[in-house]
């Protein structure tokens, strides 16, 4: 399965982004107001500059009380891993579980055109894993 197949199945393809110089007070608002994990960096809306997730915030809470008070560009990740829509399912599966995070931002054509969670990967191969079942359920059954 293509990364491009399960943006189209999402039931909304905007991804939520935050400015590198918005507020962690902000992200974390974000992160409520959507019901989400990670978001996307950038400064002009479709250009990747990092990701910031939960965990940015949670890890250094434990060492310093102050984080809510640093910008996002303070905590957020440069080093972002993407994929593209043409992208294989099961390979970026790996590298999430390789490199243990939850989300991979997808761009095309130098922008981002939306974000895989861990939470989407699961739902659609536990529906393929479903239906592969099925198959051999009906054949060993037929007749
Ligand atoms: P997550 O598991 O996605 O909440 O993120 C765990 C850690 O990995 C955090 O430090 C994130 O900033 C970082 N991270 C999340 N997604 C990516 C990604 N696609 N590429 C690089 N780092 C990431």
């Amino acid at each position: 399965m293509r990364i491009g197949e399960i943006l189209e199945a999402k039931s909304t393809r905007d991804v939520v982004t935050i400015r590198p110089d918005a507020g962690v007070r902000e992200l974390l608002a974000l992160l409520a107001e959507h019901n989400i994990g990670a978001v996307v960096v950038t400064s002009d809306g479709t250009t990747l500059e990092g990701i910031v997730s939960e965990r940015d915030v949670v890890r250094r809470l434990h060492s310093d009380g102050t984080v809510v008070d640093n910008t996002v560009a303070a905590i957020m990740t440069t080093a972002v891993e993407t994929c593209g829509p043409d992208d294989d399912l099961d390979e970026v599966m790996a590298t999430m579980t390789a490199r243990r995070f939850r989300h991979v931002p997808v761009v095309a054509d130098g922008t981002v055109a939306g974000i895989v969670s861990i939470g989407d990967v699961v739902k659609h191969k536990i529906g393929q894993l479903q239906f592969e079942r099925d198959q051999l359920d009906s054949y060993v059954h037929q007749g």
